[in-house]
């Protein structure tokens, strides 16, 4: 980790995650025809994130030479002093609890979150509270009215976010770090929206279902692990939901193979666990109706608030 990266430290970091190698890759050229696809470069978000630089996967995407990511880099470099209600933590409190499925807990916290009001669909935060002391990346459900936001936590015993998910008490102090973006669905004209994810990315799928318009025809497989944890997807769009009982890539790959239209073309948003993304990523990049127009979100990282 550095606060004052150099072209040197770039080129290791990039080539940590890009085994191809950037030998004689010049600063200005496109690092995406290079071959770093939306895989990698949200496993470069989630390293530079929790090593506490400001920078997230859209940004990143918009200039994808190593000058650019330097420039990027540099002016999210950590910064001891983050600007007052602007950045870093802050603290709100829990509101109220709601059981969503037998392992999914909504949480409501108070407005002091309301600078989260104009994130994006999908947007992260980072979490602290009690017992949670390594910061976890939540979707966050912002109420503009009310300054209120919610968060969808799956309940589990394995580990901190989990267990405080199972046990929160109405008052209890979170602190909040983001919003963080999230890449955007792949622009240009398109058909249909396929949306794939897994247990805790259901919520960031809610949130992305949500935003669809009446336009849009959308498919779903939502992976869950069983019947009781599937949620209804409010949305405007022509939607098709289908949920997948397993984890298991070879599974969920048929389910999707069955539900994408046979015509038209497609783009698509995967969510979740780190290995099953990057392997459904692969497999759907050779889908010719997607012809690679496929973003990535792959789970299990666990950045620290700077
Ligand atoms: C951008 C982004 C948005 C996210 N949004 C949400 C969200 O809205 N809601 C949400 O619940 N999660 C969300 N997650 C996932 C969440 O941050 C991770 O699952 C987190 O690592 C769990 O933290 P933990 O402290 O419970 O377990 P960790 O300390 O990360 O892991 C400890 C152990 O618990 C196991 N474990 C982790 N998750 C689960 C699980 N779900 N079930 C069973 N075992 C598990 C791990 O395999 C590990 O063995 C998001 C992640 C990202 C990257």
């Amino acid at each position: 980790m550095t606060a004052s990266p150099g072209p040197e430290w770039l080129h290791a970091e990039v080539t940590a995650v890009f085994p191809g190698g950037l030998d004689g890759v010049g600063p200005a050229e496109d690092l995406l025809d290079l071959g770093i696809d939306s895989v990698r470069l949200m496993l470069l978000v989630e390293r530079w994130q929790s090593a506490g630089f400001d920078v997230d996967l859209v940004g990143l995407a918009e200039r994808p030479t190593l000058a650019g990511w330097l420039e990027l880099l540099r002016a999210g470099a950590p910064s001891a002093d983050p600007a007052p209600g602007t950045a870093g933590p802050l603290t709100t409190t829990v509101l109220r609890i709601e059981q969503l499925t037998p392992r999914m807990v909504r949480v409501t916290l108070d407005d002091r979150a309301a600078r989260f009001a104009g994130a994006r669909p999908g947007a992260y935060a980072l979490l602290r509270a009690d017992g949670i002391a390594e910061a976890r990346p939540v979707t966050v459900h912002p109420h503009p009215a009310s300054g209120e936001v919610d968060v969808d936590l799956v309940v589990h015993d394995q580990g901190p976010l989990g267990r405080w998910a199972g046990g929160v008490r109405r008052g209890a102090e979170v602190l909040l770090d983001g919003p963080h973006g999230v890449p955007e669905l792949p622009g240009g004209p398109a058909d249909w929206t396929l949306l794939v994810a897994d247990h805790p990315a259901q919520p960031a799928l809610a949130a992305r279902v949500a935003a669809l318009g009446a336009a849009d025809r959308a498919v779903v497989v939502a992976v869950v692990p069983d019947a009781a944890e599937e949620q209804l997807l409010p949305t405007a769009a022509d939607l098709t939901t289908v949920f997948v009982h397993t984890g298991d890539v070879e599974p969920v790959l048929r389910a999707v193979r069955a539900a994408v239209p046979g015509t038209g073309r497609g783009r698509a948003w995967l969510a979740g666990e780190r290995h099953r993304v990057h392997a459904l990523g692969e497999a759907l990049a050779a889908l010719p109706a997607l012809a690679g127009r496929c973003v990535a979100e792959p789970y299990g990282a666990v950045p620290a608030v700077a």
